[in-house]
């Protein structure tokens, strides 16, 4: 579904990827473990178009989609859900949601039905749904952050460290969460320092380490792979 081919990223003289290849399968959950800094949110800035490549391909189907403008990529389906979530702090949680199903909304039946499914997987969503966003938990604008995501449907949902700052419980249902939106058939490609976690939702993975990939594999792989578990699991 989608494939970076010898993918380079610069900010001014600082080369920020470096030759990336990367492929992420229909319906698969592909994680990249990185520290900060390491060029995960580039690499999704990248996919979304948001950063320009001065180095090679980014394919999505047979399409070649590098440098394309970010609202055309959301049309394709491609939507990011970025870190510190983003989300409109005085609208309602409703009103968020609805922001994010702007691609179908002449389509109310639609937009209906995906608000429904959303409500469905975060109940705690449908019952806050007249509060300000800026009133949730953190772990609640992260929900929500990830619902208006897929208002839009996507093909490909990128989740940049879903994770962070939560706490230890609602880290779980995060990732329970992110593996039954998988199941449902989105294909998801997740940023993740908790690679503990992450490791466990996904099939395969890829680790990038100053703006390149050092190893790739899958889940069992990475696992089992002592530099992976040095660095970031930790045993
Ligand atoms: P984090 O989890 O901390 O966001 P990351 O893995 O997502 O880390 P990036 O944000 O992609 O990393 O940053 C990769 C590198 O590019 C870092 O060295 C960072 O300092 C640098 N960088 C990021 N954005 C810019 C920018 N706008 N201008 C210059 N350098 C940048």
């Amino acid at each position: 579904m989608l494939k970076l081919a010898n993918v380079s990223v610069n900010y001014g003289q600082f080369q920020a990827l470096k030759d990336i290849n990367l492929e992420v399968g229909q319906g698969e959950l592909v994680v990249l473990l990185g520290a900060n800094g390491a060029g995960k949110s580039t690499l999704f800035r990248t996919i979304s178009g948001l950063s320009k490549p001065v180095n090679g391909e980014i394919y999505f189907g047979d399409e070649q989609i590098g440098g394309k403008a970010p609202h055309k990529l959301v049309h394709k389906g491609i939507v990011q859900c970025a870190e510190g979530r983003k989300l409109f702090p005085e609208m309602t949680v409703f009103e968020n949601l609805k922001m994010g199903g702007y691609v179908f909304r002449s389509n109310k039946s639609l937009l209906k039905t995906e608000l429904e499914g959303i409500y469905d997987l975060f109940p705690i969503l449908k019952d806050k749904r007249n509060q300000p966003a800026g009133s949730l938990s953190g772990g609640q604008q992260q929900m929500l952050a990830i619902g208006r995501a897929l208002m839009s449907k996507p093909k490909l949902l990128m989740l940049d460290e879903p994770s962070l700052g939560l706490a230890p419980l609602i880290v779980e249902q995060m990732f329970t969460i992110i593996e039954q939106i998988n199941s449902s058939g989105t294909t998801v490609l997740l940023a993740e320092q908790n690679a503990n976690a992450a490791l466990q939702v996904s099939n395969r993975g890829y680790v990038i380490e100053n703006g390149r990939i050092v190893l790739s594999g899958t889940r069992d792989e990475l696992f089992n792979n002592d530099q992976v578990r040095k660095a970031y699991i930790g045993a």
